[in-house]
């Protein structure tokens, strides 16, 4: 179900950049995918692709290997906004998902049946990919949930695969391992880490919350500091 109750349930948007985010209405054009390297407790590769207007997403363990003889573990994780696409940054430490991270990939996606949803909710989409490192066909498949492992909130394990065709590369499952950089601003992890830019704060909040850390949040993100006379010390908060 597209929705992103949990994307936002698990986030402080006081304190992460990260968007808040809506459902975007349905149009027309083609979908979009986005693949972010993420430096959190582990590095891994995230991969979101447009569907009913959010990104399904699912958390890659390693880079995609564009073997299509090595399979890529891809846990599902929770729908993710579309404004999502453009983030680049840093998530602060003790937030969920804190670390670094880089636009690794980007473009449009094409499923190969006329009905993703169904694809999904059965547990194999068949797609291609047309991004600046992601090429040709691709494959999730949903692995069996084991029983003894089933919580509350289980998590679907999937996996990515690499079709057989002329952008499958046999025996070089790593192929793109050397690809460091982002493909949105040519930075590396480290360089997004230690900018500044990556620290502002910011708050997207449109509804709720305190309206007066909300107002000083987004004049400190946007400079205009005259009004507001935020003080240069932050009190500690209860
Ligand atoms: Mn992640």
């Amino acid at each position: 179900m597209a929705g992103l109750q949990t994307y936002r349930a698990k986030r402080d948007f006081d304190v992460t950049a990260e968007p808040r985010g809506r459902v975007a209405p349905r149009t027309s054009r083609q979908l979009r995918f986005v693949i972010q390297r993420h430096a959190a407790t582990r590095l891994h590769f995230d991969l979101r692709l447009e569907l009913d207007g959010v990104y399904k997403s699912w958390a890659v363990t390693k880079v995609p290997s564009v073997d299509p003889a090595t399979k890529r573990l891809a846990v599902e994780v929770e729908d993710h906004p579309l404004e999502y696409g453009k983030f680049e940054g840093t998530i602060p430490k003790g937030q969920y998902g804190g670390g670094t991270v880089q636009l690794w990939d980007r473009g449009t996606w094409r499923p190969k049946s006329d009905n993703p949803e169904r694809d999904l909710a059965k547990g194999m989409l068949k797609f291609e990919l047309s991004g600046k490192r992601m090429h040709g066909g691709w494959a999730l498949i949903r692995m069996r949930d084991d029983p003894r492992k089933r919580t509350g909130n289980p998590r679907h394990n999937w996996l990515l695969v690499k079709e057989r065709d002329d952008a499958a590369h046999p025996g070089d499952p790593e192929a793109l391992s050397s690809e460091d950089t982002s493909v949105a601003t040519g930075r590396t992890l480290d360089e997004i880490a230690s900018s500044k830019r990556s620290r502002v704060w910011n708050s997207d909040r449109a509804n709720g919350g305190d309206s007066v850390k909300r107002v000083s949040a987004r004049a400190t993100a946007t400079g205009k500091l005259k009004k507001n006379r935020t003080p240069a010390v932050r009190k500690p908060r209860k």
